[in-house]
């Protein structure tokens, strides 16, 4: 190497990026990342949005990051702290009751509904956690690749595939079939086998609608279901909580971690292009004219806007430029945050409590969320829209001044793209309103507290954090769209069809959400490659 030239180049500093960096770096390569925002950590960032209030802009709560890459990293040392919510979830109801689940409490709570559900609680959590578990496993390696040329280069994959075989095997039979339901099945189909009253029903099931504009009774959100319970929070498998000072604490924790091993992270740098020569990746043209070579170019764009944008169409074969044309993006989610001057107070349970820290639940039951689903497909949105609100400030006091609070909305099922040609810009407002409708009927004078509100519709995630359509996973978390076949079947390995190009974002294997799974697997092929 000689030069200014770089072993390595990176676009796009997303935690999935920063982690990737990292490793890289840490083998001893030279590593450039490009960031196109003024700030890394792509849709896990903390910014202020109203003078003295911040909070995370878009991804807002933590559960799926690795515990691997936080001990790799040192993200602890470098400043990152993870709280637990004091309770898990706080769901709502039309009828003046709620449920209230969390560690110590859901049987009781459930037992409120029906006694026959809080008695099957915990053979659904030990059912559910065995094939978790499995999945679990997974995350950090790298899915086998069965299309190689020649029976001695697949040797590598088929021992990979084998392992993969025994470790299903090892599974007893009702896990293996519980497997099969989840993959297949939606989680409505699956949670009505389990449970018989709605509200236990609705909190387990948003799990199968977050990020997945569908309803909870199609196919495939059984998956999205079981992706939601892969992570931990310091060691509470499935929990969720909150990282002090927002999910920017994270990526900069990262942005530490990567300094510290001699990362090169430019800011303001959007790339327009990957360079292509002789029929390899060899660099990356920056807006701004740069040039930039390495020996190897990772993507952290989701795949779409990375071969839409980036890479010109006649260096890729034909049906791989077919495939990417019809990968399917959109998650139907509308993001807001909010300055509150007070919290807010629930008609079922007005005082503060443990329940003002919980994911709060705005959807009573699985068909509440399908009706939401259906008429987001023909309107654009639903009147009775699906809202998680979380009231960080319950659990930080960095992000607000003394006193005040901010909160996330975090809205689903409104469509990635408006029907009948109507515009986002048109209508950011006017649902924004209707959020903060749906939660002042459960929470009489949450609309009156509020400052200020930022709010970003599908189209304004695409603009501000590249999510093509919105989409917070890159890419819809559907059987033909994971594991091998994460973004395209053949190219699951992180290998892109151009010798040379990497993808190292949420659109390859395990998919979206705040996990650095992507990052770490994609480097370690990437280290493989180059010899090391
Ligand atoms: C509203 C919302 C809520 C979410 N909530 C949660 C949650 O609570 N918990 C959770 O675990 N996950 C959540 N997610 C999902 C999760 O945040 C994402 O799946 C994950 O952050 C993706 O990380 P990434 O590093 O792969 O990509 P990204 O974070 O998308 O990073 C890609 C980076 O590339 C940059 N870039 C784009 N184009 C260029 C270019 N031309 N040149 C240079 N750089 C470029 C972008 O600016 C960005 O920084 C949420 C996401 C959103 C949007």
């Amino acid at each position: 190497m000689r030069g200014n030239e770089r072993d390595v180049v990176i676009i796009g500093g997303g935690h999935n990026g920063l982690v990737c960096a990292f490793y890289l770096a840490r083998a001893g390569l030279r590593v450039t990342l490009l960031e196109r925002r003024a700030v890394v950590g792509g849709a896990a960032v903390t910014e202020e949005f109203h003078p003295g209030f911040r909070n995370s802009t878009a991804s807002y709560t933590v559960s799926l990051l690795q515990p691997k890459i936080i001990a790799d990293l040192k993200l602890y040392e470098h400043g990152l702290r993870i709280v637990e919510r004091r309770m898990a979830n706080f769901l709502p109801l039309p009828d003046g009751r709620y449920l209230a689940v969390g560690e110590g409490r859901t049987k009781e709570q459930v037992a409120k509904f029906s006694a026959r559900d809080a008695g099957r609680l915990d053979s659904y959590h030990q059912r559910l956690g065995a094939v978790s578990d499995l999945v679990r496993e997974l995350m950090l390696e790298t899915p086998p690749h069965m299309t190689g040329p020649g029976l001695l280069a697949s040797l590598p994959e088929l021992f990979k595939a084998g392992k993969l075989a025994r470790r299903l095997g090892a599974l007893d039979l009702a896990a293996q079939r519980d497997l099969l339901a989840l993959l297949g099945r939606s989680a409505g189909d699956y949670l009505d086998d389990w449970f018989e009253s709605d509200p236990i029903k609705a909190v387990y099931g948003f799990d199968g609608i977050v990020g997945n504009y569908a309803s909870p009774y199609m196919a495939g959100s059984g998956y999205v279901l079981l992706h939601h319970l892969l992570g931990e929070v310091n060691g509470k498998r499935g929990a969720w909580g909150h990282a002090i000072g927002g999910m920017g604490a994270i990526t900069q924790a990262m942005a530490k971690a990567c300094a510290a091993q001699g990362v090169e992270v430019r800011l303001a740098a959007p790339v327009r292009e990957v360079l292509v020569e002789k029929g390899r990746a060899s660099g990356v043209v920056c807006e701004n004219g740069e040039t930039v070579r390495a020996r190897a170019i990772i993507s952290n764009l989701n795949p779409k806007l990375l071969f839409d944008k980036l890479v010109d169409p006649a260096v890729l074969p034909e049906d791989f430029r077919a495939r990417m044309a019809s990968y399917r993006m959109g998650s139907g989610t509308f993001r807001m945050n909010v300055a509150l001057s007070e919290l807010p107070r629930f008609a079922c349970l007005a005082q503060a409590g443990d329940h003002l820290t919980a994911g709060i639940i705005i959807a009573p039951s699985l068909g509440y969320m399908d009706r939401a689903y259906h008429t987001a497909r023909d309107k654009g949105w639903s009147e009775n829209p699906v809202v998680e609100m979380l009231i960080p400030s319950t659990l930080d006091d960095t992000l607000a001044p003394q006193g005040a609070h901010v909160s996330s909305l975090f809205c689903q099922h409104v469509a990635p793209v408006l029907p009948d040609g109507a515009s986002w810009n048109d209508h950011r407002e006017e649902v924004a309103d209707r959020m903060i409708a749906t939660v002042d009927n459960y929470a009489p004078g949450f609309a009156a507290s509020i400052i200020a509100r930022q709010v970003f519709t599908p189209l304004d995630l695409e603009r501000v954090f590249g999510l093509t359509s919105g989409d917070i996973m890159h890419g819809r978390l559907e059987l033909d769209q994971l594991f091998a076949a994460r973004p395209v079947l053949g190219h699951g390995n992180y290998r892109m069809p151009v010798p040379g190009l990497y993808l190292c974002g949420a659109g390859s294997h395990p998919g979206g959400g705040v996990t650095g799974a992507p990052g770490h697997n994609a480097a370690r092929e990437v280290l493989k490659d180059l010899g090391r």
